[in-house]
Protein backbone atom coordinates (compact mmCIF):
# COMPACT_ATOMS: atom_id res chain seq x y z
CA UNK A 1 0.00 0.00 0.00
CA UNK A 2 2.06 3.01 -1.24
CA UNK A 3 -0.32 5.70 -0.08
CA UNK A 4 0.36 6.19 3.53
CA UNK A 5 -2.09 7.78 5.98
CA UNK A 6 -0.53 11.16 7.99
CA UNK A 7 -1.07 10.66 11.70
CA UNK A 8 -3.86 14.14 12.67
CA UNK A 9 -2.66 16.94 13.60
CA UNK A 10 -3.92 20.34 15.77
CA UNK A 11 -2.74 23.61 15.57
CA UNK A 12 -1.01 23.01 18.97
CA UNK A 13 0.22 19.64 17.89
CA UNK A 14 1.54 21.29 14.85
CA UNK A 15 3.33 24.16 16.84
CA UNK A 16 4.67 22.13 19.45
CA UNK A 17 6.83 19.51 17.41
CA UNK A 18 7.76 23.20 14.68
CA UNK A 19 8.70 24.44 18.08
CA UNK A 20 11.15 21.21 19.45
CA UNK A 21 12.61 20.68 16.39
CA UNK A 22 13.40 24.31 15.75
CA UNK A 23 15.33 24.41 19.17
CA UNK A 24 17.21 21.27 18.57
CA UNK A 25 18.62 21.82 14.88
CA UNK A 26 19.55 25.19 16.57
CA UNK A 27 21.36 23.59 19.06
CA UNK A 28 23.37 21.68 16.81
CA UNK A 29 23.80 24.09 14.15
CA UNK A 30 23.68 27.51 15.75
CA UNK A 31 24.96 29.10 12.42
CA UNK A 32 21.38 28.79 10.64
CA UNK A 33 20.07 30.58 13.65
CA UNK A 34 18.80 33.10 10.82
CA UNK A 35 17.34 30.38 8.65
CA UNK A 36 15.35 29.34 11.67
CA UNK A 37 14.42 32.33 12.63
CA UNK A 38 12.71 33.24 8.94
CA UNK A 39 11.20 29.68 8.84
CA UNK A 40 9.10 30.32 12.66
CA UNK A 41 8.00 33.12 11.03
CA UNK A 42 6.70 31.77 8.11
CA UNK A 43 5.19 28.44 9.35
CA UNK A 44 3.41 30.44 12.04
CA UNK A 45 1.01 31.66 9.58
CA UNK A 46 0.56 28.72 7.17
CA UNK A 47 -0.59 26.74 10.54
CA UNK A 48 -2.93 29.72 11.28
CA UNK A 49 -4.22 28.85 7.75
CA UNK A 50 -4.35 25.14 7.79
CA UNK A 51 -6.17 25.41 10.71
CA UNK A 52 -8.63 27.55 9.52
CA UNK A 53 -9.22 25.95 6.32
CA UNK A 54 -9.75 22.56 8.14
CA UNK A 55 -12.61 24.05 10.80
CA UNK A 56 -14.17 25.90 7.77
CA UNK A 57 -16.72 25.01 5.20
CA UNK A 58 -14.20 25.99 2.33
CA UNK A 59 -15.09 24.89 -1.68
CA UNK A 60 -13.48 21.77 -1.76
CA UNK A 61 -12.71 20.09 -5.24
CA UNK A 62 -15.00 16.31 -5.91
CA UNK A 63 -13.27 14.36 -8.10
CA UNK A 64 -15.60 11.08 -8.66
CA UNK A 65 -13.01 8.11 -7.41
CA UNK A 66 -13.41 6.50 -10.55
CA UNK A 67 -12.47 9.28 -12.84
CA UNK A 68 -9.14 10.02 -10.56
CA UNK A 69 -7.79 6.57 -10.72
CA UNK A 70 -7.81 6.75 -14.38
CA UNK A 71 -6.02 9.77 -14.48
CA UNK A 72 -3.84 8.39 -12.24
CA UNK A 73 -3.03 5.33 -14.26
CA UNK A 74 -2.32 7.48 -17.15
CA UNK A 75 0.28 9.39 -15.29
CA UNK A 76 -1.36 12.40 -14.77
CA UNK A 77 -1.30 13.70 -10.96
CA UNK A 78 -4.97 14.32 -9.59
CA UNK A 79 -5.12 17.99 -9.48
CA UNK A 80 -3.26 18.84 -12.96
CA UNK A 81 -5.43 20.47 -15.66
CA UNK A 82 -8.95 20.39 -13.17
CA UNK A 83 -10.33 24.35 -12.77
CA UNK A 84 -9.90 24.03 -8.99
CA UNK A 85 -12.17 27.41 -7.25
CA UNK A 86 -9.98 28.65 -4.76
CA UNK A 87 -11.15 30.46 -1.16
CA UNK A 88 -8.95 33.60 -2.27
CA UNK A 89 -10.72 36.07 0.06
CA UNK A 90 -9.49 33.23 2.84
CA UNK A 91 -6.00 33.10 1.57
CA UNK A 92 -4.96 36.42 0.42
CA UNK A 93 -4.48 37.88 4.13
CA UNK A 94 -2.27 34.85 4.54
CA UNK A 95 -0.50 35.78 1.24
CA UNK A 96 0.29 39.99 2.31
CA UNK A 97 1.30 38.30 6.16
CA UNK A 98 3.92 36.13 4.60
CA UNK A 99 5.33 39.29 2.42
CA UNK A 100 5.37 41.07 5.44
CA UNK A 101 7.39 38.22 7.35
CA UNK A 102 9.48 37.87 4.06
CA UNK A 103 10.06 41.67 4.26
CA UNK A 104 11.04 42.09 8.47
CA UNK A 105 13.17 39.07 7.70
CA UNK A 106 15.18 40.14 5.33
CA UNK A 107 14.11 40.15 1.78
CA UNK A 108 12.79 43.79 2.23
CA UNK A 109 11.69 45.75 -0.26
CA UNK A 110 11.50 43.18 -3.07
CA UNK A 111 8.87 41.61 -0.16
CA UNK A 112 7.49 44.59 0.16
CA UNK A 113 6.85 45.96 -3.40
CA UNK A 114 4.55 42.27 -3.75
CA UNK A 115 2.57 43.20 -1.22
CA UNK A 116 2.08 46.45 -3.02
CA UNK A 117 1.30 45.20 -5.80
CA UNK A 118 -1.44 42.86 -4.22
CA UNK A 119 -2.70 45.32 -2.14
CA UNK A 120 -3.34 48.34 -4.83
CA UNK A 121 -4.41 45.06 -6.83
CA UNK A 122 -2.35 45.37 -9.82
CA UNK A 123 -1.47 41.82 -9.36
CA UNK A 124 -4.21 39.38 -8.98
CA UNK A 125 -4.01 37.25 -5.83
CA UNK A 126 -6.58 35.13 -7.30
CA UNK A 127 -4.56 34.52 -10.31
CA UNK A 128 -1.34 34.11 -8.77
CA UNK A 129 -2.86 31.17 -5.87
CA UNK A 130 -3.96 29.57 -9.00
CA UNK A 131 -0.73 29.67 -10.89
CA UNK A 132 0.73 28.23 -8.23
CA UNK A 133 -1.57 25.72 -7.29
CA UNK A 134 -1.16 24.61 -10.78
CA UNK A 135 2.80 24.39 -9.91
CA UNK A 136 2.69 26.74 -13.41
CA UNK A 137 6.56 28.08 -12.76
CA UNK A 138 6.45 29.77 -16.19
CA UNK A 139 2.89 31.60 -15.30
CA UNK A 140 4.02 32.92 -12.17
CA UNK A 141 7.53 34.21 -13.72
CA UNK A 142 5.65 35.90 -16.04
CA UNK A 143 3.50 38.01 -13.93
CA UNK A 144 6.42 38.73 -11.53
CA UNK A 145 8.17 40.04 -14.66
CA UNK A 146 4.75 42.12 -16.20
CA UNK A 147 5.39 44.02 -12.37
CA UNK A 148 9.07 44.16 -11.93
CA UNK A 149 9.38 41.99 -8.93
CA UNK A 150 11.23 38.93 -7.65
CA UNK A 151 10.47 35.78 -8.98
CA UNK A 152 11.81 33.92 -6.59
CA UNK A 153 10.16 35.60 -4.11
CA UNK A 154 6.76 35.67 -5.28
CA UNK A 155 6.82 32.09 -6.23
CA UNK A 156 7.81 31.39 -2.44
CA UNK A 157 4.99 33.60 -1.07
CA UNK A 158 2.81 31.94 -3.12
CA UNK A 159 3.32 28.36 -2.75
CA UNK A 160 3.28 28.78 1.16
CA UNK A 161 -0.32 30.90 0.65
CA UNK A 162 -1.73 27.95 -0.75
CA UNK A 163 -0.31 25.03 0.64
CA UNK A 164 -2.68 24.70 3.04
CA UNK A 165 -5.18 24.39 0.22
CA UNK A 166 -3.22 22.00 -1.59
CA UNK A 167 -2.68 19.79 1.47
CA UNK A 168 -6.81 19.90 2.27
CA UNK A 169 -7.30 18.84 -0.93
CA UNK A 170 -4.76 16.39 -1.26
CA UNK A 171 -6.63 14.34 2.05
CA UNK A 172 -10.13 14.80 0.17
CA UNK A 173 -9.53 13.41 -3.00
CA UNK A 174 -7.36 10.52 -1.30
CA UNK A 175 -9.01 9.65 1.72
CA UNK A 176 -11.61 7.54 -0.08
CA UNK A 177 -8.51 5.76 -1.67
CA UNK A 178 -8.97 3.42 1.54
CA UNK A 179 -11.87 2.23 1.20
CA UNK A 180 -12.34 2.76 -2.50
CA UNK A 181 -10.79 -0.11 -4.49
CA UNK A 182 -10.18 1.70 -7.78
CA UNK A 183 -8.16 4.64 -6.55
CA UNK A 184 -6.80 2.31 -3.97
CA UNK A 185 -5.54 0.29 -6.53
CA UNK A 186 -4.42 3.36 -9.19
CA UNK A 187 -2.38 5.37 -5.95
CA UNK A 188 -0.43 1.55 -5.48
CA UNK A 189 0.48 1.29 -9.23
CA UNK A 190 1.62 5.01 -8.90
CA UNK A 191 5.11 5.10 -10.04
CA UNK A 192 6.32 8.78 -10.20
CA UNK A 193 8.97 9.79 -7.97
CA UNK A 194 7.00 13.41 -8.88
CA UNK A 195 3.17 13.54 -6.33
CA UNK A 196 0.18 11.45 -7.25
CA UNK A 197 -1.94 14.79 -6.08
CA UNK A 198 0.18 17.90 -7.30
CA UNK A 199 2.83 16.63 -9.23
CA UNK A 200 6.22 18.25 -7.37
CA UNK A 201 8.55 16.56 -6.49
CA UNK A 202 9.50 14.94 -2.63
CA UNK A 203 11.18 17.35 -0.93
CA UNK A 204 12.77 14.76 0.80
CA UNK A 205 11.89 10.81 1.70
CA UNK A 206 11.14 10.38 5.30
CA UNK A 207 11.99 6.50 6.18
CA UNK A 208 10.12 5.25 9.02
CA UNK A 209 10.17 1.10 10.02
CA UNK A 210 11.95 0.73 7.18
CA UNK A 211 9.81 1.93 4.36
CA UNK A 212 10.56 5.00 2.33
CA UNK A 213 8.51 7.24 1.96
CA UNK A 214 8.09 10.77 -0.18
CA UNK A 215 6.77 13.72 0.89
CA UNK A 216 5.53 16.19 -1.46
CA UNK A 217 7.41 19.52 -1.57
CA UNK A 218 4.13 21.38 -1.81
CA UNK A 219 1.48 19.30 -0.28
CA UNK A 220 3.07 17.21 2.06
CA UNK A 221 1.49 13.85 0.49
CA UNK A 222 3.44 10.60 1.43
CA UNK A 223 3.80 7.73 -0.94
CA UNK A 224 6.07 4.76 -1.69
CA UNK A 225 7.00 3.65 -4.02
CA UNK A 226 7.39 -0.44 -5.33
CA UNK A 227 10.90 0.00 -6.76
CA UNK A 228 14.16 1.52 -5.15
CA UNK A 229 15.42 3.93 -7.60
CA UNK A 230 15.67 7.74 -8.59
CA UNK A 231 12.56 9.11 -8.06
CA UNK A 232 13.51 11.55 -10.87
CA UNK A 233 14.42 9.16 -13.83
CA UNK A 234 13.61 5.72 -12.50
CA UNK A 235 17.10 4.71 -12.52
CA UNK A 236 17.72 1.46 -10.36
CA UNK A 237 21.11 0.47 -12.12
CA UNK A 238 24.54 0.90 -10.39
CA UNK A 239 23.94 4.38 -11.53
CA UNK A 240 21.76 4.98 -8.40
CA UNK A 241 23.52 4.94 -5.36
CA UNK A 242 22.70 5.86 -1.98
CA UNK A 243 25.40 7.51 -0.38
CA UNK A 244 26.14 6.52 3.15
CA UNK A 245 28.79 8.36 5.68
CA UNK A 246 31.71 6.26 4.99
CA UNK A 247 31.53 7.15 1.36
CA UNK A 248 32.27 11.02 2.34
CA UNK A 249 28.90 12.33 1.41
CA UNK A 250 27.83 13.16 4.99
CA UNK A 251 30.02 13.25 8.02
CA UNK A 252 29.10 11.15 11.16
CA UNK A 253 25.20 10.39 11.13
CA UNK A 254 23.86 7.21 9.44
CA UNK A 255 20.00 8.15 10.35
CA UNK A 256 20.65 10.46 6.93
CA UNK A 257 21.47 9.68 3.92
CA UNK A 258 21.76 11.29 0.21
CA UNK A 259 20.39 9.53 -2.81
CA UNK A 260 22.21 10.18 -5.60
CA UNK A 261 21.94 9.15 -9.23
CA UNK A 262 24.11 9.39 -11.89
CA UNK A 263 21.76 9.05 -14.60
CA UNK A 264 20.47 12.14 -14.16
CA UNK A 265 23.05 14.15 -11.77
CA UNK A 266 20.45 14.16 -9.16
CA UNK A 267 19.81 13.83 -5.71
CA UNK A 268 17.21 13.53 -3.14
CA UNK A 269 17.21 13.34 0.63
CA UNK A 270 16.34 10.53 3.14
CA UNK A 271 16.21 10.73 6.54
CA UNK A 272 15.48 7.71 9.43
CA UNK A 273 12.12 9.41 11.61
CA UNK A 274 9.61 7.73 14.47
CA UNK A 275 7.08 9.52 12.61
CA UNK A 276 6.56 11.36 9.57
CA UNK A 277 6.25 14.89 9.68
CA UNK A 278 2.74 16.11 9.78
CA UNK A 279 1.94 19.20 7.10
CA UNK A 280 3.45 22.04 6.82
CA UNK A 281 6.24 20.92 8.69
CA UNK A 282 8.39 19.01 5.68
CA UNK A 283 9.59 22.10 5.36
CA UNK A 284 11.35 21.38 8.23
CA UNK A 285 12.85 18.31 7.20
CA UNK A 286 13.94 20.42 4.49
CA UNK A 287 15.87 22.69 6.51
CA UNK A 288 17.38 20.17 9.15
CA UNK A 289 19.14 17.97 6.05
CA UNK A 290 20.56 21.50 4.55
CA UNK A 291 24.07 20.29 4.91
CA UNK A 292 23.29 17.38 2.79
CA UNK A 293 22.36 19.67 0.19
CA UNK A 294 25.49 21.39 0.53
CA UNK A 295 27.05 17.87 0.12
CA UNK A 296 25.58 17.12 -3.00
CA UNK A 297 25.53 20.37 -5.00
CA UNK A 298 29.20 20.12 -4.10
CA UNK A 299 29.98 16.98 -6.07
CA UNK A 300 27.52 18.95 -8.75
CA UNK A 301 24.52 17.10 -8.11
CA UNK A 302 20.87 19.10 -8.39
CA UNK A 303 17.57 18.71 -7.56
CA UNK A 304 15.65 18.71 -11.22
CA UNK A 305 13.23 21.62 -12.10
CA UNK A 306 9.12 21.01 -11.60
CA UNK A 307 7.92 18.92 -13.81
CA UNK A 308 5.33 20.54 -16.33
CA UNK A 309 1.70 19.37 -16.40
CA UNK A 310 -0.19 22.23 -17.19
CA UNK A 311 -0.92 21.50 -21.16
CA UNK A 312 -1.35 18.11 -20.30
CA UNK A 313 -5.35 17.21 -19.33
ZN1 LIG B 1 1.89 17.16 -3.71
ZN1 LIG C 1 18.01 9.81 -12.02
Amino acid sequence: MPFVALEPATRQSRLAEASRRWDALLAVRPDLAPAIALQRQLIGPVVELTDVIEHGRLPRLSLPPKYLAAKLARGVPALAGEPIPLPVAVLKPTLLRLCEELAAGGAGEAADHIKAALDETRMDAGSLLTASLARDQQAIRTGAAQHGLAPDLVWLVAELAVSPFAYALQQTLFTPAATDAALGAALAGWTGGFCPACGSWPAVAEVASGRRVLRCSFCAFAWELAGYGCVYCGEEGPRFVTAAPDAQMVEGRKDRRVEICNACRSYMKAVDVSELSPFPLVALADLETMDLDMAALERGYSRPPLKNFTSRR
